[in-house]
């Protein structure tokens, strides 16, 4: 009777055990989250790193139905250059980052990553050359250190503090257990800024020469406004930057600014000549300097 309790035991731990794992693979699957559309070809290269260069030659794109939310669409980033996209709600932002990063092909035209279609390469090839630090930053009940390490998962403790420290993830260290503590569910422990600081810290583990960021809408308190901003400018040096902004303090860095409306480029230029110009940019960083979002600011400027 005693062995088969102790057996039932076992059994129990192991379930229990397995149980752990099996929430662990879900969460992870979340994290990694859009479904598989996307199918490498049967004679799919490896991508081949260089500069970090982004094109779009004559891209249409649409989610099902008849309405396209890219035509014909033509846009380069050399590699290095750092272009900041804003515009309103619905103009085809997060689309155009999801499609650098592959998530949906294009059905016509061209995506080239370093001049590479994108849809030739595989796509495990394409993502250790991309850093994504998406709008909703995904975290798994675990520990903060796991959470990170999940951009680099053979990164070891100290590159992934390394990280954390050059992400202004300095809140790390006053949490009960530090790097040991348990995120919550949904990363619920932490505030918007620091799960942003988390998301900026695996994009900096993560080294890639590219780095696409869709920046949250959601205001932060001045002070996480700030650190994320050091956070941000931290992880984007010298690296080719395509960023939906929806912040002033964020744009302010970049080299170029993109304003999409209905999926076309209305305006570009570097923020100097979009405010010389005086048009919808400029009048839209007016009205922001009065405490309006880019958000709320271009709907009134459009
Ligand atoms: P933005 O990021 O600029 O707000 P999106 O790229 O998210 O714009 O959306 C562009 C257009 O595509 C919108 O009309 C939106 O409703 C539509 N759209 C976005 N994602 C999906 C989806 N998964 N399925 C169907 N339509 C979508
Ligand atoms: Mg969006």
């Amino acid at each position: 009777v005693f062995r088969i309790l102790h057996g039932s035991r076992d059994l129990a731990m192991a379930l229990v055990d397995m149980e752990r794992h099996v929430s662990y693979i879900a969460e992870t699957l979340k994290v990694i989250g859009t479904p598989h559309e996307v199918v490498d070809l049967e004679d799919a290269r490896p991508f081949q790193k260089r500069g970090g260069s982004i094109a779009f030659e004559k891209v249409s794109f649409g989610y099902g139905g008849s309405h396209a939310v890219l035509r014909d669409f033509d846009f380069t980033v050399p590699a290095g250059q750092k272009v900041g996209i804003v515009g309103p709600s619905g103009a085809g932002k997060s689309t155009l980052i999801h499609l650098v990063q592959r998530l949906h092909d294009v059905e016509a035209g061209r995506v080239l990553i370093d001049g590479q279609s994108a849809a030739e390469i595989t796509q495990e090839s394409l993502r250790y050359a991309i850093a994504v630090v998406p709008q909703e930053i995904s975290l798994f009940h675990r520990s903060v250190m796991e959470n990170i390490r999940f951009a680099r998962p053979e990164a070891t403790d100290d590159e992934v503090r390394e990280a954390a420290a050059a992400a202004h993830c300095g809140f790390i260290d006053d949490l009960d257990d530090g790097f040991d503590t348990l995120v919550g569910e949904r990363g619920a422990k932490l505030s918007g800024g620091q799960r942003q600081r988390i998301g900026i810290a695996r994009a900096i583990l993560k080294n890639a020469p590219i780095v696409v960021l869709d920046e949250a809408t959601s205001a932060l308190d001045t002070e996480s406004e700030i650190e994320v901003q050091t956070a941000l400018t931290r992880l984007t040096r010298d690296r080719t930057v395509l960023a939906v902004a929806h912040r002033l303090s964020t744009l302010a860095d970049f080299d170029r600014i993109v304003v999409l409306v209905e999926g076309r480029v209305v305006e570009e230029g570097p923020i100097g000549d979009l405010l010389a110009a005086n048009g919808v940019f400029a009048r839209m960083w007016r009205l922001q300097s009065r405490g309006l979002s880019v958000d709320e600011a271009l709907d009134k400027a459009g």
